[in-house]
């Protein structure tokens, strides 16, 4: 079967476009179109825009706005992004990382969506054509989602304070056993003031850590400061069995992956 691609020049049209039954927006293709083309029937057209807002990186005091239409390649080359650079190669390689959007990999099921994992630990939010939504609103009503992402936006962290780390078994470019981002601040003498910690294939979407999270703060990042936090870190999580791990291999190596995090 044939499959049509419209493209429009604004957001707007193409959320209009779609509304027909059968579409779906296109990214960066490296998902949907590989769905279709492995016989997904459900799918009968692409629409995509070329509004330019979907394509650039602003980033203005502190403050970050990417358009969904970005590439990993892009925000991997940013130099104002470099503490995201890390999270935005671990997705793919160059060839993917050049296709791969940020709009796409917020829908990126598990085992995929690492730089989504990134995103929920900076506390991004997520703008559609409908408006604004804080990600974890996003990701928990992403299956319902109909209108277009056109941005996500955040804070830049205090420099030190964004770490990301990505366990594959196929180096450089492996699909994820796991993927963990922290966003973690610190008082003078190195006590945890406040910690978000977000995981990837420890649930059928990137989720936060919270019993984790909880349990670091008043602590300093020393290995009985941490001990707390790693004995909580799989409250809470669902991992699945794949064939690059089962859940109990993913349970047993998150708060050692979490461990070696958090004292680098
Ligand atoms: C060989 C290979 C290796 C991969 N490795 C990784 C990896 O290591 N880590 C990882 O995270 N991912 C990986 N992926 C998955 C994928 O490439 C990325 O998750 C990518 O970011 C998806 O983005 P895309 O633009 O290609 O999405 P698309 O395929 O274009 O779209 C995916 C879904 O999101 C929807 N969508 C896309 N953009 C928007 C938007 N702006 N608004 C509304 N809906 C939208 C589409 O309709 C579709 O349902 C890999 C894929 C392949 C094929």
């Amino acid at each position: 079967m044939a499959l049509a691609l419209q493209t429009f020049p604004t957001v707007e049209d193409a959320g209009a476009a779609l509304k027909a039954a059968g579409t779906r927006y296109l990214g960066g293709g490296t998902l949907v179109v590989r769905a279709a083309n492995e016989g997904d029937v459900s799918i009968s057209g692409f629409i995509r825009s070329t509004e330019p807002a979907l394509s650039i990186i602003r980033i203005s005091g502190g403050e970050v706005r990417i358009g969904a239409s970005v590439t990993m390649a892009a925000i991997a080359r940013h130099p104002d992004l470099a503490p995201l650079a890390h999270a935005a190669r671990a997705v793919g390689g160059p060839a993917i990382r050049n296709m791969a959007t940020v709009g796409g990999n917020l829908f990126a099921p598990t085992p995929y969506g690492d730089f989504t994992v990134a995103l929920l630990a900076l506390d991004a939010t997520v703008t559609t054509d409908y408006g604004e939504l804080p990600i974890e609103t996003f990701l928990a009503k992403r299956e319902s989602n109909h209108a277009i992402v056109t941005a996500v936006g955040f804070t830049l962290p205090k420099e030190g304070g964004f770490r990301f780390l990505k366990q594959s078994r196929v180096k450089p470019k492996g699909v994820a056993v796991l993927s963990i981002a922290t966003v973690l601040e610190q008082a003078q003498d190195g006590t945890v003031t406040s910690a978000r910690i977000a995981l990837g294939c420890m649930a059928d979407r990137p989720i936060r850590a919270r019993a984790a999270e909880k349990a670091l703060i008043g602590r300093k990042l020393t290995a009985d400061g941490i001990a707390p936090a790693l004995a909580v870190a799989h409250d809470g999580t669902s991992p699945p069995t794949d064939p690059i791990a089962s859940a109990w291999y993913r349970n047993e190596v998150l708060p050692v992956h979490l461990g070696r995090l958090l004292l680098a």
